[in-house]
């Protein structure tokens, strides 16, 4: 079994029903609906051809919903596209929907030039157009730049200023408008882009009932690190703005930042963008590539990402049969010993982080071969999950929305099970239920935690080792 979770983005390359089955097949755990682009309809129906194609593959596969955020555009192009040459004059101009040229373009947002100096850094084309703001007009919200690195620019391609904008909505409303519309297509994962505080992720949070994903790309949220993740559920190194955002150097050593505060808090943790960017055109990725994938995951990463490898790629499939390859076989060397002793930020009232901790103890004193973990909420199996036991986590609830909040969880395997009330049962029917999965033989040692009361989140205060039933316990 991998222990490292996949995310794949689904768009025109791969919303066929016959790639996302294969895709399904190849071993994808979450798909992402970066909703930057494509249509609520196609959204809507992408979202219910994986759940046809992981249903139809017996696998739980969770929906992602990437919301945009404050994403600044520049505007359309004559004929969608200007060569910007170094050294030249640019005026960016907000309210026009007149299509740009070389020489001036729209910008998405019309309080930029109120909110930008002269001297800032504008940046364009993923980075790789840079211009100078020279003064700003007042009154006509027009910005005039320098072109310091020129390049080509494409109609409606993002616009990155590092600094911070004053006034710019942390969280526009029709993020808030879309939230709506994902939860009636059934997301079960909600990603925001370009998080500054945790006031940005809180705001969203009075919203919806989602685990939210915070995406680190600004400077401002590597300041803020702790602080967001203490009030997320899981972090992105959303490595493509970040490295836009920051200087390129800096984004290996804020992947191991963010990480690790992740692996501190026990919140599960995305690396993404540009894992296996060649395969976007190469059946086969650079050795380079291979290395990134495994050394996120010896960095401690719970998840790694596909983005336009698998959105818009000419080998989705491969790329995922080439992450799964890898993650497994890095799993094989991963310091185990190292990860288990990492202790958590923990409420030192509460028995679970104990249990958690000393679970994996108990793996390799007992020779256990599994853990079981009733959950009503997710959380026991997040706890387990950090402390990166040796063995399967195999997480059991009652809940749909806990089972596919536990896609992200590094070595989590969730299904659901009926809701017991008494303990005993609970843990009877758990290794039951784990039998009758296929996931573990009868025999086969395992621990399992279980709370008291039963059927109460955040209670997890027992540890139990027992052998596998041979028969399932049929209980209604
Ligand atoms: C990123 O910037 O790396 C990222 C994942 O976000 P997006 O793809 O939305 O730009």
């Amino acid at each position: 079994m991998r222990r490292t979770k996949i995310v794949a983005t689904v768009g025109p390359a791969s919303r066929e029903p016959e790639t996302l089955a294969r895709l399904v097949e190849a071993g994808i755990d979450v798909v992402r609906l970066n909703f930057a682009h494509g249509t609520r309809e196609e959204h809507a129906e992408t979202a219910e051809r994986v759940r046809d194609a992981a249903g139809k593959a017996g696998r739980q596969v969770a929906l992602l919903q990437d919301l945009p955020g404050p994403k600044l555009r520049i505007g359309p192009l004559e004929h969608d596209l200007a060569e910007l040459a170094a050294g030249s004059a640019l005026t960016l101009v907000a309210d026009s929907d007149q299509p740009g040229d070389a020489g001036r373009m729209s910008v998405s947002w019309p309080g930029l030039a109120a909110a930008l100096e002269p001297g800032e850094i504008v940046y364009l084309a993923d980075g790789s157009v840079r211009l100078r703001v020279e003064s700003i007009r007042e009154g006509e919200s027009e910005i005039d730049t320098r072109v310091e690195i020129g390049g080509a620019v494409a109609s409606r391609q993002g616009l990155n200023v590092p600094g911070e904008l004053a006034d710019l909505p942390a969280v526009p409303e029709d993020d808030i408008g879309q939230l709506d519309f994902g939860e009636q297509i059934g997301v079960d994962l909600v990603a925001l882009s370009f998080v500054r505080r945790p006031e940005d992720v809180e705001e969203v949070r009075r919203h919806t009932r989602l685990p939210l994903i915070a995406k680190i790309e600004k400077p401002q949220a590597v300041e803020a690190i702790r602080e967001i993740c203490h009030v997320s559920d899981c972090l992105m190194v959303a490595r493509g703005d970040l490295g836009i955002e920051l200087p390129i150097e800096d984004v290996p050593v804020v992947q191991k930042r963010v990480i690790a505060c992740a692996g501190e808090f026990a919140r599960p943790v995305i690396t993404a963008t540009q894992m296996l960017d060649s395969m976007v055109t190469s059946s086969r990725p650079t050795r380079a590539e291979v290395a990134d994938v495994a050394n996120a995951i010896l960095d401690g990463t719970d998840a790694v990402m596909l983005s336009q490898e698998t959105a818009i790629g000419e080998y989705p499939v491969e790329a995922v049969a080439t992450m799964a390859a890898v993650a497994e076989r890095t799993e094989r060397i991963a310091p185990y010993a190292a990860w288990n002793e990492r202790r958590v930020h923990r409420d030192e009232r509460d028995p679970a982080y104990t249990i958690a901790y000393n679970a994996c103890g108990a793996v390799r004193d007992l020779k256990l071969s599994a853990l079981i973990v009733p959950t009503l909420s997710g959380r026991s199996a997040r706890l387990i999950s950090a402390h990166r036991p040796e063995v399967p986590i195999y997480a059991l609830s009652p809940g749909r929305e806990t089972v596919r909040r536990c896609s992200l969880m590094w070595g989590v395997q969730a299904a659901s099970m009926p809701r017991r009330e008494v303990t005993e049962e609970l843990i009877a029917d758990a290794a039951g239920r784990v039998v009758e999965l296929g996931w573990g033989e009868p025999g086969q040692r395992v621990g399992i935690t279980a709370g008291l009361p039963s059927g109460r989140p955040g209670t997890t205060s027992l540890f139990q080792v027992q052998e596998l039933p041979s028969v399932k316990v049929a209980r209604e």
